[in-house]
C-alpha cells in the first residue's frame, strides 16, 4: 500500500480517541478505478483540489486503494435494532472511515468510503456496492441538502472495474461519503452492551465535544445530549415529512447522533400524500411507513435513551425518570417544527401562525390527501394561486366546493407567495426520474444523472426546459418498490 502527497490531508480523531471501536483495516484491491461522479462544490467546501482527485492516483484515493498519508482506514463498530430486532455486532461490512478532514470553517468531517470490500464485520455479506444504488445515494443526498435537510454528503462515486455479483453481475462503485461523523444511536448501543462504562464517559463525551459542545456545560451532560440530540433528530424528522421522503430503513444503526439523514437504502419521494407509504421491499409489516416515521425516531431514541441511563445518575430509577423527561420534549418539537414548515409552505410565517392557521394547513393536508394530489407539485399549484392562479390546484383536487372555501380563508390571511417559493420544491428526486437515470448509467449512459442532479441540485429555481422533471410519475410507472440488496 502506498501514500500519496496530501490530496486528502486526513485526521484520526475517532480511531484515536476510541480505538476500542475502530478496527484498522485496507480497502479491497480495485482493478481499475475510475471517477464516475465528483462534487466538485463540495470538493472546494472542504477545501480540496477537485481536479486531482479526478485523476488515477485521485481515483485510488476515493477508493481506498491508497491511503492518504498519516491516516489509519478503519472499520467501525456499531450494534443496532434492526426492524425492532436487536443485533449486537453490525458494524462496517462494506465500509471504511478514512479519517476526519477539517473544512476551512474548521469543522470536522469524516471521509469514509462505501463498498470497499470485506471487513471483520461483513458477515455473509461480500463488501461490495453496486454502481446503480451508490448513484442514487449521491443522486437523493445531493438532492436533500439542497432541499435543505440535513444529510451526509456525497463527495465522488468511483467505479471499481470489478462487476459484483447480485442476481447478475453488476459493475461495483465505491461512494465516497462526508458527514459530520459516523456515530449512530447504535454506536452507544454497542458500548453500553459491552458493560465499559468508562468507554461509554468517553465516546459521550467525544458525541458532545463533536456534536452538541452546548451540552459540556450543562448540569447532567449525558441528559443534555440526549435531548440536544431528540431535538436534532425531531427537527430532521419534521423535514422528511414536509418534503415527503421515506428513509425506508430507520433502524438504529442508520440514525445518527449528530441529526444528519445517513444511509440511502430502500429510501424514495412519496408522491399523492399517504400515510401508509412503503416503498421498501422488506418492510411488509409497514414499520417505516411514511406516517410512522416520526414514532419510530422516537422509538429509537428511547433506544439511545437507555445506553445513556449509567451516565445520568447513579440512582437507576432517578435515571429512568430524568431520561424520560428528556424523551418527552420529542413530541412537542416535532409537533412545532413540522408546524411551522407547513406554515410556510402556505405562505403564512408564525407571526399569523395562531390556531386557525394551523387549523388551515390541516384541512389542506385533508384535500389534498383526499384527491392523491401529488405532493411536491400540489404545493407549486398553490403557490400558483398565491399569485392569482388557482386554476392548476382547482384542476386537481376533487372538493371544488371545499377548496374554494379553503382559498377563500387562506387568501384573507396573506400568503407570501415569495416565502412559498422557497420553501416548495419544484423538482425533487422523484422514484421514475431516479431509476432512469440508474438504469442508463448501468448501460454507460450518464446524461440522465447528470440532468436530474442539476435539476434536484436547485431545487427551488424552475427552469424552462426541466418541466418533465416537475411531474409526477406516468400512470404506467406502477407501484415502486425499492430493494435493500444495494
Ligand atoms: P445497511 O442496511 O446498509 O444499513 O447495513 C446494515 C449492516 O449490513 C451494516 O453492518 C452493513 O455494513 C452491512 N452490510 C450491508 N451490505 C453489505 C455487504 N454487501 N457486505 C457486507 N456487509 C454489508
Ligand atoms: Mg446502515
Amino acid at each position: 500500500m502506498t501514500t500519496t502527497p496530501d490530496l486528502l490531508p486526513v485526521a484520526n480523531d475517532f480511531a484515536t480517541e476510541l480505538p476500542e471501536l475502530a478496527l484498522a483495516w485496507q480497502a479491497e484491491e480495485a482493478p481499475e478505478p475510475r471517477v464516475v461522479l465528483l462534487n466538485e462544490p463540495l470538493a472546494t467546501e472542504l477545501g480540496l483540489d477537485p481536479a486531482p482527485l479526478r485523476s488515477a492516483d485521485g481515483a485510488r484515493l476515493l477508493t481506498g486503494n491508497v491511503v492518504p498519508v498519516g491516516a489509519t482506514p478503519v472499520a467501525q463498530a456499531y450494534a443496532g435494532h434492526q426492524f425492532g430486532g436487536y443485533s449486537p455486532r453490525l458494524g462496517d461490512g462494506r465500509a471504511l472511515l478514512i479519517g476526519e478532514l477539517t473544512d476551512p470553517a474548521g469543522r470536522l468531517r469524516d471521509l469514509h468510503l462505501k463498498g470497499s470490500g470485506r471487513t471483520p464485520f461483513s458477515r455473509g455479506g461480500d463488501g461490495r456496492a453496486v454502481l446503480g444504488p451508490m448513484l442514487r445515494e449521491y443522486v437523493i443526498s445531493e438532492a436533500m441538502h439542497a432541499l435543505g435537510v440535513p444529510t451526509t454528503r456525497s463527495l465522488a462515486v468511483v467505479a471499481t472495474g470489478r462487476p459484483v455479483r447480485r442476481e447478475t453481475d453488476l459493475p461495483g462503485a465505491v461512494l465516497a461519503r462526508v458527514a459530520s461523523s459516523h456515530l449512530r444511536v447504535g454506536t452507544f448501543q454497542y458500548v453500553a452492551a459491552s458493560g465499559d462504562v468508562e468507554l461509554l464517559r468517553r465516546l459521550t463525551a467525544h458525541a458532545i465535544a463533536r456534536h452538541h459542545p452546548e451540552a459540556a456545560d450543562a448540569p447532567i451532560p449525558p441528559l443534555a445530549l440526549l435531548e440536544a440530540v431528540a431535538t436534532a433528530q425531531a427537527d430532521l424528522v419534521a423535514r422528511w415529512m414536509l418534503v415527503g421522503f421515506l428513509h425506508g430503513v430507520m433502524n438504529t444503526d442508520n440514525m445518527t447522533i449528530s441529526g444528519e439523514t445517513i444511509d440511502y437504502g430502500p429510501c424514495a419521494f412519496m408522491e399523492a400524500l399517504d400515510p401508509a407509504a412503503v416503498y421498501s421491499s422488506i418492510d411488509t409489516g409497514g414499520r417505516y411507513a411514511y406516517g410512522n416515521q416520526p414514532m419510530a425516531a422516537e422509538w429509537n431514541l428511547a433506544r439511545f435513551a437507555e445506553t445513556l441511563l449509567p451516565l445520568i445518575s447513579e440512582d437507576s430509577g432517578r435515571a429512568v425518570e430524568l431520561a424520560t423527561q428528556s424523551l418527552g420534549t420529542f413530541r412537542a418539537r416535532y409537533s412545532a417544527s413540522f408546524t411551522s414548515g407547513l406554515l410556510a409552505k402556505i405562505g403564512l410565517t408564525s407571526a399569523v401562525g395562531d390556531a386557525a392557521a394551523v387549523d388551515l394547513s390541516e384541512q389542506l393536508r385533508g384535500l389534498l390527501q383526499e384527491s392523491r394530489v401529488d405532493w411536491t407539485s400540489g404545493f407549486r399549484a398553490l403557490t400558483a394561486a398565491a399569485r392569482g392562479d388557482a386554476e392548476i390546484l382547482r384542476g386537481l383536487v376533487v372538493d371544488l366546493p371545499g377548496l374554494d372555501a379553503w382559498l377563500q380563508r387562506w387568501h384573507e390571511m396573506g400568503p407570501d407567495a415569495d416565502l412559498m417559493d422557497r420553501s416548495n420544491p419544484v423538482y425533487v428526486a422523484r422514484n421514475h426520474l431516479v431509476e432512469e437515470a440508474l438504469d442508463a448509467a448501468t448501460a454507460g449512459d450518464l446524461g440522465p444523472v447528470h440532468r436530474l442532479l442539476d435539476a434536484v441540485q436547485q431545487p427551488f429555481d424552475e427552469r424552462p426546459g426541466l418541466e418533465r422533471y416537475a411531474e409526477p410519475a406516468p400512470q404506467d410507472f406502477g407501484r415502486y418498490v425499492t430493494y435493500c440488496g444495494t
